[in-house]
């Protein structure tokens, strides 16, 4: 390599040939500093050692082709707007026509008899024939090494940004200055055995494809050490600051909860209970996840962990998403906790209850709780409920309503290990991954909207047979007329079709006091069906209610519809979970089919994330994970367990993993 006494600049800016202007152009693709330019990740590769000779072309195989071109022309439809570009390119074996639609600027770039490359799925039209490939002029000043006879890189661009001279930018770069960039986590050292510098050269001017990967591995550990670090680093400081309000273990009302408590424990239960207790026992506040798919009881957790701090004089703000969640939540726990001496107090925009008076309370409630009214005289304990609902900033908020409290934060979505990891990886996790015994089946059935009237009488038929159901129309975030009025006309549709039943409605548009009272009424099974938006999404539980009937399913992500879905299936009875999509949509339709066979919330979740990516997966939470170039969090999830691990372990967090996990491995 080439050694230069410069030193590599911080900005791209300034580089040879990279003005004003350039710059600003190059800061569109995200490119400002030169580490920037470095990492710029190519979108794909050129073989361009082996060119594909025109009669050896075969059809739907993406190939290079280089050649002269013999004639370029440009014609203008007549009777409809739009032209076509058709040029010919010749090698010494045959020719190609490239066609270009609605691009007439391609015929003013190029001229008769240039030599360029072009790549592209070859058609067998009549001739052999390329729609809307990619083409490069061949220079004859042509540096070879860089631009040809060379697997190149293909990089995005942006207007004004051509490939041969970012291709040029980062050769120069690369000569210049990749021996001087360092890796940036130097005291954990990379496990891989490439250089960075070398891994920088195959990202971009590799040797082969394979090269390629190596490298593109190699800047996605790169990513995810250093968010990791800078993570557990803020963990770390935590740790060291946060001493945790003291718990007793002394159980006086833990023991006589459980012992009244009409159900036993699930194994998985127990073993998130003994987890808790021990981050309670901790120096430090705990800062614990709690996983656990709908219906998986978390509700009794949150419960059992309020108990240990109650009976250790502290107390507990335990916060739902929505007042209908609040309500229920507070209702639970009022009854469960009757005969024990302890305040219980509901805190929500239309209500404040406080049904005992005690020296530490429970406050169940809902964003109300993070207002100046509830002032807790000695918060041990916040539990979130659905967390994803809540933004980082409100989390922080109601935290700083005692001195270090412990955290418990729940979910119901389940997320993918990764990117929870990720995204939550300063947390500790736990997983509920076992649904209480006795529960019935869920069956789920993915119908056309043809099927309707078949639907409807079955429902009557379990509805007749004392069961109750849901039926759920979509909202769509911003709440537009349109959306609301489907729900309260399909309601009024309903409620003629069977004038016997008692029929409701339920959106967020209803005021607080009826909603309360329609749940009520539910809960009691004064109601047999509910008409609904996704307002029923989140934690409510009606054992009785056994059928959902979701229309327009396809406008729903896969993580929601589970979610829904888990509105049913929560008591003795088998369930029936009828999903109708209005769209013929192939794909769609094979999207809502996982959910016919699949009743883990972890694989639906992971298969969301794949098809939504995690921005849309995570919605408002978006805001913590990083812009990765690399890392994938699919494709690298074990990487993304390992590295988390290892800086744990690097910062004394966690104890290195025993001796026959390794050996699994080798
Ligand atoms: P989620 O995890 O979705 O919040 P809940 O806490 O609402 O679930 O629990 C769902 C239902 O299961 C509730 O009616 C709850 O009382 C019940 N439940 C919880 N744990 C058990 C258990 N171990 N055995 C039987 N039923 C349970
Ligand atoms: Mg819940």
């Amino acid at each position: 390599m080439e050694s230069t006494e410069s030193t590599a600049p911080d900005l791209v800016q300034g580089l040879s040939g990279v003005g004003a202007k350039k710059g600003e152009l190059l800061a569109k693709l995200k490119i400002t500093t030169h580490s920037d330019l470095l990492l710029h990740r190519p979108r794909r590769y050129e073989d361009r050692r082996h060119c594909c000779a025109i009669e050896e072309a075969e059809d739907g195989v993406p190939a290079v082709f280089r050649g002269t071109i013999q004639s370029i022309n440009l014609r203008r439809f007549r009777h409809r707007r739009g032209s076509v570009v058709e040029l010919v390119l010749s090698d010494e074996t045959g020719e190609l026509t490239c066609r270009w639609w609605n691009q007439s600027y391609v015929s003013r770039a190029h001229s008769e008899g240039t030599e360029i490359l072009v790549y592209g799925k070859p058609a067998n039209a009549k001739k052999t024939t390329i729609d809307q490939p990619e083409i490069e002029l061949v220079e004859n000043d042509e540096k070879d090494d860089i631009h040809l006879n060379r697997i190149v890189p293909i990089y995005p661009l942006t207007q004004g940004v051509h490939q041969r001279w970012l291709r040029t930018l980062v050769w120069d770069s690369l000569k210049s200055f990749s021996d001087q960039i360092e890796a940036p986590q130097q005291e954990i050292g990379s496990r891989l055995k490439t250089s960075r510098s070398d891994a920088l050269w195959s990202l971009h001017f590799p040797d082969t494809i394979e090269a390629t990967v190596e490298a593109q591995t190699f800047f996605a550990e790169e990513e995810l050490l250093s968010f990791q670090l800078k993570l557990q680093t803020r963990r770390l400081r935590f740790n060291q600051r946060a001493k945790a309000p003291a718990c007793t273990n002394d159980n006086h009302l833990v023991q006589p909860f459980l012992a009244q408590l009409p159900f036993q424990l699930t194994a998985a239960q127990e073993r998130v209970m003994r987890e808790i207790r021990s981050d309670l026992n901790q120096p430090s506040s705990m800062r614990r996840l709690l996983q656990g798919d709908v219906g998986s009881g978390k509700t009794v957790v949150a419960t059992l962990t309020s108990l240990m701090m109650l009976e250790s004089g502290f107390d507990v703000a335990f916060m739902a998403p929505t007042e209908l969640l609040a309500e229920q939540h507070f209702k639970t726990l009022s009854a469960w906790l009757d005969e024990f001496d302890i305040g219980l107090a509901l805190c929500t925009a239309s209500s404040k209850t406080i049904s005992k008076e005690s020296k530490s309370t429970l406050t169940i409630g809902t964003h109300a709780l993070l207002e100046k009214s509830y002032e807790p005289s000695q918060l041990g304990l916040v539990i979130i409920d659905e967390q994803h609902r809540f933004g980082v900033s409100q989390r922080d908020r109601l935290l700083r309503k005692g001195p270090f409290p412990h955290l418990l934060t729940m979910t119901a979505t389940p997320i993918p290990r990764s990117l929870g990891l990720t995204v939550y990886g300063d947390l500790e996790h736990s997983i509920i991954d076992q649904l209480p015994k006795d529960r019935g089946e869920i069956k789920t059935y993915v119908r056309s909207n043809d099927r309707l009237d078949r639907i409807w009488t079955f429902i009557e038929q379990q509805v007749n047979q004392g069961r109750q159901a849901y039926v759920i129309y979509p909202r769509i975030e911003e709440e537009t007329e349109g959306t609301l009025k489907a729900v309260e006309s399909e309601f009024k549709h309903i409620t003629s079709r069977f004038p016997l039943l008692k029929v409701a409605c339920l959106h967020g548009r209803i005021d607080r006091d009826q909603s309360t009272q329609t749940m009520d009424a539910f809960r009691q099974n004064e109601i047999q069906i509910l008409v609904a938006t996704s307002v029923i999404e989140v934690g409510v539980d009606v054992p009785n209610a056994t059928v959902m009937l979701i229309e327009n399913a396809e406008r729903f992500g896969l993580a929601q519809l589970h979610q829904m879905r888990g509105r049913i299936g929560r008591g003795k009875e088998d369930s029936h979970c009828i999903l109708v999509s209005h769209e013929a949509n192939e794909n769609g339709w094979e999207r809502l089919r996982t959910l016919e066979s699949n009743r883990d919330g972890f694989a639906i979740a992971e298969n969301d994330l794949r098809h939504r990516g995690p921005g849309e997966f995570l919605g408002q939470q978006q805001s913590g994970l990083p812009r990765f170039r690399f890392a994938d969090l699919i494709e690298h999830r074990e990487l993304v367990r390992e590295i988390r691990t290892l800086v744990r372990v690097h910062l004394g967090l966690e104890k290195p993993p025993i001796e026959s996990d390794v050996a699994g491995n080798t």
